[in-house]
């Protein structure tokens, strides 16, 4: 498919990016990486601005970009493995479209690779966020790393490099749902950590609104492991074990000093403990139920609208 643009003596390079509604960005992200003779994979998750009309304007006139559109937003995890699908590099790097992710970085990031990791992970500070958001954040990553098998940094986000046998590994793995910072954990090889400086947004706004970013957490903890059950059963355990001590002081107490009425309370109280304890456990397996439900249709990751060739 893609010849190399890049010297012979070089490894090829391939740069994936994801696009939504980015129309102000795909132009001067070009610019900034067009010197580096990569081949640049931009994928359009479904945009409804002029993104699309951009890519083809790019394609037509640099042989080195290529594009998929798809028929609809997918997401970005979608838009990337559409990417890495599509790359023929020896090393691919992803990367944001809208210049959060300093294209400086990249030269970088190949010297790493170069010395022999097959991951290169570009990891930010939250310099500029929100209290709000740098302290969910912060909470979010203790959990996951707490409660799950895998590994995630903060700050450390899908800007990174990958090298070709770590390509092929994540696009073996055969899931549907896809989340990509876990998958990557997942793989292992030799990684290495390149913290960088976070640049504010330069054009559009992020379309990661709390609510995306609630499930984008709960799908992260429960994408990869079945810990959460396990906690499940010993709430469960210790609940039943508190039960059965109360139960025998009641017993106890009845027969020592007679029936007695009040209890009122006690009984309003587990009731309605129990009965919250169960909910959430119930919405706990139905949400690993959902994840299979969702894996056995096996429907494709996304469908494609338009291609550059
Ligand atoms: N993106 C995408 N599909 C989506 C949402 C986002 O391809 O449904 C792309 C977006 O165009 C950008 C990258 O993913 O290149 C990161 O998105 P965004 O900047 O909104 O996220 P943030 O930087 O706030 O995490
Ligand atoms: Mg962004």
């Amino acid at each position: 498919m893609a010849s190399s643009t890049g010297s012979p003596d070089r490894p090829h390079l391939s740069i994936v990016v994801p696009c939504f509604n980015e129309e102000a960005s795909v132009g001067p992200l070009y610019e900034a990486l067009r010197f580096l003779g990569a081949e640049i994979i931009f994928v359009d998750d479904g945009s409804t601005d002029g993104t699309l009309n951009e890519l083809r304007g790019l394609a037509a006139k640099d042989p080195d970009v290529r594009f998929t559109s798809f028929s609809r937003n997918f997401g970005k995890e979608a838009a990337m493995l559409a990417g890495m699908r599509r790359a023929t590099g020896q090393a691919v790097v992803i990367l944001d479209a809208d210049l959060q992710h300093p294209p400086a970085l990249i030269p970088r990031m190949i010297g790493l690779a170069e010395q022999g990791f097959d991951q290169v992970v570009a990891r930010r500070d939250r310099n500029g966020e929100t209290f709000v958001r740098r302290t969910s954040a912060r909470l979010f990553y203790r959990a996951v790393n707490r409660w799950t098998d895998v590994r995630l940094d903060d700050g450390a986000g899908d800007f990174r490099l990958l090298s070709r046998r770590a390509v092929d590994a994540i696009l073996a793995l055969p899931e549907s749902n896809r989340f990509a910072k876990g998958l990557f954990s997942w793989i292992g090889f030799p990684t290495v950590v390149l913290p960088y400086r976070n640049e504010l947004r330069a054009a559009g706004t992020s379309t990661w609104t709390a609510g995306r970013l609630i499930n984008y957490a709960l799908d992260g903890l429960l994408s990869f492991n079945d810990k959460p059950l396990r906690l499940a059963v010993y709430g469960g355990l210790l609940a039943s074990f508190v039960a059965l001590v109360y139960s025998i002081w009641v017993v106890g107490n009845t027969l020592m000093y007679g029936v007695d009425v009040p209890g009122y309370a006690t009984i309003i109280v587990a009731v309605i403990g129990m009965g919250g304890f169960q909910a959430v456990l119930l919405g706990l397996i139905g949400e690993y139920v959902g994840r299979i439900y969702h894996e056995t249709k096996r429907r494709p990751h996304y469908l494609v609208k338009e291609t550059d060739s």
